[in-house]
Parts: structure tokens; C-alpha cells; sequence
């Protein structure tokens, strides 16, 4: 069974750098990778697109190819979303298809700050988005709770629900949802820094363009 793959983020706007490292890594396991909006919560700075509006853009991006596809879940949840909850969730309904949380290795680092963290791994891998060049110091218990579970061979992965750590080499362009944000709200035309996609349809942009 082809793995599972998730990636979360803002998307506001998605762009190339997010499809591009997605695709690597959907390549890497031969997976399909799920694109998943984050409901922003209240205590952090609104994005400029709401909810629906990242979704038609995301749906605008994702055409023609079937590898890389959305799930709205987490817009759908009213609350706390915590990445554990969204797991479990996915696990009950994917049965023993394996799982695979995607994150930088910024955000892995960070990962004894969430909520039930040990536990991330009782129902999905974790799949450490690297760059080529760029170490990241993890603290120690972090350390502690992968060393038994890193894993360099894809197949090994593929063949459990989850449980393991892989670290997926990727190139990610440099290219940020800020950076694209200003060049619109500055009039400028962001071509090929977004899909196509975005282009097709005026209203998919209009949130971030001057008025
Ligand atoms: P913003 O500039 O608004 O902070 P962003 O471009 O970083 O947005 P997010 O939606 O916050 O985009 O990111 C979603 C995920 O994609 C995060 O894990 C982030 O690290 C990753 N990401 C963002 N830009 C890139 C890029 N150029 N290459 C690889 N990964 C990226």
C-alpha cells in the first residue's frame, strides 16, 4: 500500500516552494502527499485569504496530476487542532496504511513542545524534510526518543504503519508566502514564483492584491 503523507501549513498563498518539496518527497517514498490548511487560531495574525479561499487556491494548484491533494480536516475542526488528534483521526480511517508526518527540520526540533508528543509515533513515521548543507541542533530528549526509530531505507517504513524516523533529503527554493504577499500587494506580478494554476482565475489572488 502506497504511504500516506501529510504536510501542514498556512498555504497563504500556497507556491512553488511548498509543491516542489512535496513533490520530492512524495518521489522520495512513493507516497501521495496530502496538503493540509491549518486552521489558524485566534492568537496569531489572521491570514490575509480565509479558509475557503486557500482551499480554491490550493484545488487551483493541485490540477492535473494526482499525486499531491488536499485535505480540509483541520478547517473543519472547531477548537485547539493538535497534529496528534488530526493523526488519529487519519489512523482510524486508514487502517494499517502507512502513515507519514512531514516537517522541517526546524519545526522537528521544536516537536517536545506539542501536545503528546511521544505519542505522535504510535500512529504515524515521521518523515524529516533535511536541507543538504543546513545542520540543526536537536535537544537531547528528542534525541533520546528517535535514536531507535531513525530509519534510511524507504522500504522499511513502507512496510509499518509507523513508529519511524527517515530524514528525506530535499532542495527547497527560496521562496516564502511573505515574500509573495508583498509583491502583490506592491502591484508586482509573482509569475513563476505560484503555480499556474493561480493565475487562471483573478479572484484566486485578489486577497492579497493592492485595491
Ligand atoms: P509565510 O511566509 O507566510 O510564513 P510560508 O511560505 O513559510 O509562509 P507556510 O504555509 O507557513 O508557508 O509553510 C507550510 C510548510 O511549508 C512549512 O513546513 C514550511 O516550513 C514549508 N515551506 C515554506 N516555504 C518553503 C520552501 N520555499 N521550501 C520548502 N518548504 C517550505
Amino acid at each position: 500500500m502506497k504511504p500516506l503523507a501529510l504536510f501542514g501549513g498556512t498555504f497563504d498563498p500556497v507556491h512553488l516552494g511548498h509543491l516542489s518539496v512535496a513533490w520530492e518527497a512524495a518521489e522520495l517514498l512513493d507516497a501521495e502527499v496530502r496538503l493540509m490548511p491549518a486552521n489558524v487560531p485566534p492568537h496569531r495574525p489572521a491570514p490575509m485569504a480565509n479558509a475557503e479561499q486557500r482551499v480554491a487556491m490550493l484545488h487551483a494548484a493541485l490540477q492535473r496530476q494526482s499525486r499531491l491533494t488536499v485535505d480540509t480536516r483541520e478547517l473543519r475542526r472547531t477548537g485547539p487542532s493538535y497534529t496528534y488528534d488530526t493523526l488519529c483521526e487519519l489512523r482510524a480511517e486508514q487502517g494499517d496504511r502507512p502513515l507519514v508526518l512531514l516537517l522541517g527540520v526546524d519545526a522537528f526540533a521544536g516537536l517536545p513542545s506539542w501536545h503528546r508528543w511521544r505519542e505522535l509515533f504510535d500512529v504515524a513515521h515521521l518523515g524529516v524534510l533535511s536541507r543538504p548543507g543546513v545542520e540543526v541542533e536537536l535537544p537531547h530528549q528528542l534525541w533520546a526518543e528517535i535514536d531507535a526509530r531513525r530509519v534510511d531505507d524507504v522500504n522499511v517504513l513502507r512496510a509499518l504503519p509507523a513508529g519511524k524516523v527517515i530524514e528525506l533529503a530535499v532542495t527547497p527554493l527560496e521562496i516564502s508566502a511573505t515574500r509573495i504577499r508583498e509583491l502583490l500587494a506592491a502591484g508586482r506580478d509573482p509569475r513563476y514564483l505560484l503555480p499556474c494554476g493561480l493565475f487562471d482565475n483573478s479572484a484566486l489572488l485578489a486577497p492579497y492584491r493592492a485595491r
